[in-house]
């Protein structure tokens, strides 16, 4: 099973972002309201994920690391209206498959914390660890034995690269959360848990700049069971890259052609060629309304009423940018 592991961690691990991703999105699932990362070289030689999460019991530790184990579908409506993260239950099986991974969790009820280590498919017997409430999961040596997929990894610095995308991305779809990014020990993004309003800006803000916050454009509009908020840039703040488009369905990140199609047709006549805009912007609407692709890697939708939905996002958008016109 090792071997299949290893495989399966192909399609899951692609480079150190993909890690980082896969707990993350466990520590959310866990409830976890704090989140620290601690990256080294990229990435490459270590990564770490600290939560304040609801914690693993004891006996349960090793199921954790082993393929298929997710607590997380009770039956098959679970499957259906996966609204959620990674469902497959075989994340941290396959990342212990090709790093030295130990996990090291401790619930609320519990008098101290639990950690096993995992190296090349063989795991430890539990040993006690003092920690606080919630789960610290550290990975070594990535692909430290699959040197046909190391040669994949780039720089350490385009690795952080991706990683930093990861955990701004995630940071806009989670406000209520607290972020840390450590790189090499020092502190790239500190991100405070948002109560209010005031403190979605401020993450915006954090995450996008202060230059965007200052110039966009807030929306809110309800129409036929859609609504759509957050902020547009001014077309004088369009950019040279796409890489302040953040576009969530149901808190979910999505890059999906319909919107982008919509938007873009909303910008059309005030954007310069070759310019890119900036949004963040949520749609919610009835999750039944919508189909997401549960690939981990993938960020799909498909609307049931596609149409309804390109042409509320156009006109809401054409709008705001119009009454910004002399
Ligand atoms: P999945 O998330 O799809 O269930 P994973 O392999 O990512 O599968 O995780 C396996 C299981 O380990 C989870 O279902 C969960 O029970 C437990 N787990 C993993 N990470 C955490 C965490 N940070 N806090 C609490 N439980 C966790
Ligand atoms: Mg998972």
């Amino acid at each position: 099973t090792h071997l299949i592991n290893q495989i399966a961690a192909g399609e899951v691990v692609e480079r150190p972002a993909s890690v980082v991703k896969e707990l993350i999105e466990n520590s959310l699932d866990s409830g976890a309201d704090r989140i620290r990362v601690d990256v080294e070289q990229g990435g490459t030689r270590r990564i770490r994920v600290t939560d304040n999460g609801a914690g693993i019991e004891a006996d349960q530790l090793h199921l954790a690391l082993a393929p298929h184990a997710t607590s997380k579908i009770a039956d098959l409506d679970d499957l259906e209206a996966v609204a959620s993260f990674g469902f497959r239950g075989e994340a941290l099986a396959s990342i212990a498959s090709v790093s030295r991974l130990r996990l090291a969790s401790r619930p609320a009820d519990a008098q101290s914390g639990q950690a096993i280590e995992a190296e090349g498919g063989t795991l430890s017997e539990p040993q006690p660890a003092g920690m606080p409430t919630g789960t610290v999961i550290d990975v070594r040596d990535l692909f430290y034995n699959v040197p046909a997929r190391r040669k994949f990894v780039r720089t350490e610095r385009t690795e952080f690269g991706h990683i930093d995308e990861l955990v701004r991305r995630l940071a806009l779809a989670n406000m209520e959360v607290g972020f840390e990014l450590f790189h090499d020990g020092r502190a790239v993004r500190r991100l405070a848990p948002v109560a209010d309003q005031a403190g979605w800006l401020r993450r915006v803000s954090d995450v996008c700049g202060q230059g965007f916050v200052e110039q966009a454009l807030e929306l809110e509009r309800d129409h036929a069971g859609l609504r759509l908020s957050g902020w547009v840039a001014r077309p004088a703040y369009s950019r040279s890259q796409a890489d302040q488009q953040f576009f969530f369905v149901n808190g979910r990140l999505v890059r999906d052609r319909l919107v982008a199609h919509a938007i873009r047709q909303a910008y059309r006549d005030v954007l310069f060629h070759g310019r890119h805009p900036a949004f963040v912007l949520r749609l919610d609407l009835d999750p039944r309304r919508v189909d997401v692709n549960v690939h981990p890697q993938k960020t799909e939708v498909r609307f049931r009423d596609g149409r309804l939905v390109h042409d509320f996002l156009f006109s809401t958008i054409n709008q705001a940018l119009a009454e910004t016109r002399p």
